[in-house]
């Protein structure tokens, strides 16, 4: 008990190692605590680098994609949806568990993950 009341009095007097949560993606309209950091009136850290292989959100290029559906089959959150009309394919953020299978199947690398993982938003898609 006595140590841990030690280490919480230590942590008062370390420096502080993470961020408000988003500060890197405050909406534009509470864009006051960006622009205080640049004037350099606060202290931002700087984010916290991501692993290599880091399955983060999936991007989707339309213009590689050939319509063949193995993103659709392998996919175990129904995440991916075929459009039959297009031919291709819609991926839907909030249902992907970032599993990374679609992008390992996709023969045109036309999925693939990158290292964002800040997905809050209002937006459900
Ligand atoms: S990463 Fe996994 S859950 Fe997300 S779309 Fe691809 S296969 Fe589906
Ligand atoms: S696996 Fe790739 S090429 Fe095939 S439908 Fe999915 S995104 Fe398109």
């Amino acid at each position: 008990m006595l140590n841990m009341q030690i280490e919480l009095v230590k942590q008062l007097f370390r420096r502080t190692f993470t961020n408000r949560f988003p500060s890197k993606r405050i909406p534009k309209s509470v864009s006051g605590f960006l622009r205080s950091v640049e004037r350099g009136e606060r202290k931002m850290n700087p984010p916290v680098p991501v692993p290599p292989g880091f399955r983060g959100r999936i991007n989707y290029d339309k213009k590689k994609c050939i319509g063949c559906r193995l993103c659709v089959k392998v996919c175990p959150a129904d995440a991916v949806v075929f459009l039959e009309k297009e031919k291709k394919i819609r991926y839907h953020l909030f249902r992907c568990t970032f599993c990374g299978q679609c992008v390992d199947v996709c023969p045109t690398k036309a999925l693939q993950t990158t290292n964002e993982f800040l997905l809050a938003d209002y937006e459900k898609d």
